[in-house]
């Protein structure tokens, strides 16, 4: 595709229909395909020919669909995965493995905490954690001799902090490795992280992308600029013959562009089968022929009900780096200035009991584990995730017991207003 705006990729990008096609994205319902000859079979399976065969690896759906992600966030290569979680894990084991060590910044979805501080150990990578606001001294002398990766969240769920791109990446490259960046909150439309300098960035395609509570999914997207060549001795992976694919060398093979999707294709969905269902990226794909339009709401909606809830006598504080005065204010100017997400948390007088009333007295805002979603939706952290924390633990965490989380959705922001500000009354 020539060089369309994010709009227009959004519409159209990713799939392009030749003469009598069809005009939507096909979904191609086959676990298998069929080749003429055994030969011609042989050479996909040599990564001699590219091609497909079978759908626990790659399905033409899946990959008209990565192949827009790809181009939302100006990388060369992208693959679908069967979840955020899915992709977080590929990102990260595609480089590292038992013996080795990522740097991450702490404040990351819990998910991925759980799979990087206990999964992931478990198989012998280790971790060191970093905060997002840490100086440059203190982010350098996190990496070790067998560090792998950076990893970090454009604008991280829930703690809402705003990374420094640029310096987690230039911290990255100093060492040697790439940075991989989540970019789940933010997505292409109000932060494109390639730009800032990261290597690789993952979404849970779960949230805005597909953005109706409709799909589960994950997607990873290579930037296409690391030289893994240059730094051959750290990536034994890419950079030596891989013998379960007759002994090719992904980075000589596929090149800077191709060589991370390629192997996180070829062997990690191989041999782990974490594939999104072609059914659920045609759903994804009919959502992102909207996000460039939701995400302009999504925002507004987040500002207005921001906005609100900061005059209010019984809010302790709020945070929304959209806000003037936010601690991350200065930060989502850099890296987000067309707007940040719907994502509002704050702080209840009353901790829990405050939190259990007002959202009981809410009437459009339902109760969910969920975020990113067209309905408004909010979750206190003490009554459900955090359950069996202590006032004072939760405190410690960051995260007191009268915090609520609020995903403002695609309503009108007075009906939002209306509906808070009737559930604050009930509050005592
Ligand atoms: C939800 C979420 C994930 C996990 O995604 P799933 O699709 O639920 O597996 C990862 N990262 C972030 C930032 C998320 O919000």
């Amino acid at each position: 595709m020539p060089d369309y705006r994010l709009d227009t990729i959004c519409v159209q990008g990713g799939y392009t229909p030749g003469n009598g096609e069809p005009r939507q994205i096909p979904i191609v319902q086959s676990t298998t395909f069929k080749y003429d000859t055994g030969e011609d079979m042989g050479k996909l399976f040599d990564l001699e020919a590219s091609g497909y065969f079978y759908t626990r690896l790659q399905n033409p759906t899946n990959d008209y669909v990565a192949a827009k992600i790809a181009q939302l966030e100006g990388g060369t290569a992208g693959m679908l995965t069967s979840s955020g979680q899915a992709a977080n894990f590929f990102s990260l084991f595609n480089l590292a493995g038992c013996g080795d060590h990522i740097v991450a910044s702490s404040s990351i979805y819990g998910g991925t905490f759980n799979l990087i501080s206990v999964t992931m150990a478990r198989m012998g990578i280790g971790v060191t954690f970093v905060s997002p606001d840490c100086t440059d001294e203190e982010l350098n002398a996190a990496f070790r001799e067998n560090t792998k990766c950076v990893f970090g969240e454009t604008i991280a769920n829930p703690a809402l902090t705003v990374l420094d791109i640029e310096q987690f990446a230039k911290a990255a490259h100093a060492h040697g490795v790439p940075l991989i960046i989540d970019n789940t909150f933010a997505t292409p439309v109000n932060c494109r992280p390639i730009e800032w300098g990261a290597d690789i960035v993952t979404h849970s395609t779960t949230k805005y992308m597909d953005g109706h509570g409709t799909a589960v999914g994950g997607a990873i997207v290579d930037g296409g600029r690391f030289d893994w060549m240059a730094h051959a001795e750290k990536f034994p992976g890419l950079c030596t013959p891989d013998e379960s694919y007759h002994g090719i060398t992904y980075a000589e093979k596929f090149g800077k562009e191709g060589a991370f999707i390629t192997k996180c294709t070829a062997q990690l969905m191989r041999d782990f089968g974490s594939i999104q269902s072609p059914q659920h990226a045609f759903y994804l794909n009919l959502g992102l022929e909207s996000l460039h339009v939701r995400m302009v709401r999504h925002c507004e909606n987040g500002m207005a009900v921001a906005s609100f809830l900061k005059n209010h006598p019984k809010v302790i504080r709020v945070s929304y780096c959209g806000l003037p005065g936010d601690r991350y204010h200065a930060r989502a100017e850099k890296y987000l200035p067309k707007g940040s997400c719907g994502v509002v948390s704050f702080e209840l007088r009353g901790g829990r009991e405050a939190a259990s009333v007002f959202m009981n007295s809410l009437k459009l805002a339902a109760i969910e584990t969920h975020v990113a979603d067209a309905r408004t939706c909010c979750l206190n952290p003490a009554g459900t995730t955090h359950r069996q924390m202590t006032d004072a633990q939760l405190e410690a965490a960051g995260v007191p017991a009268g915090l609520v989380r609020m995903s403002c959705g695609l309503e009108n922001a007075d009906d939002l207003i209306a509906d808070i500000a009737q559930a604050l009354e009930k509050v005592k």
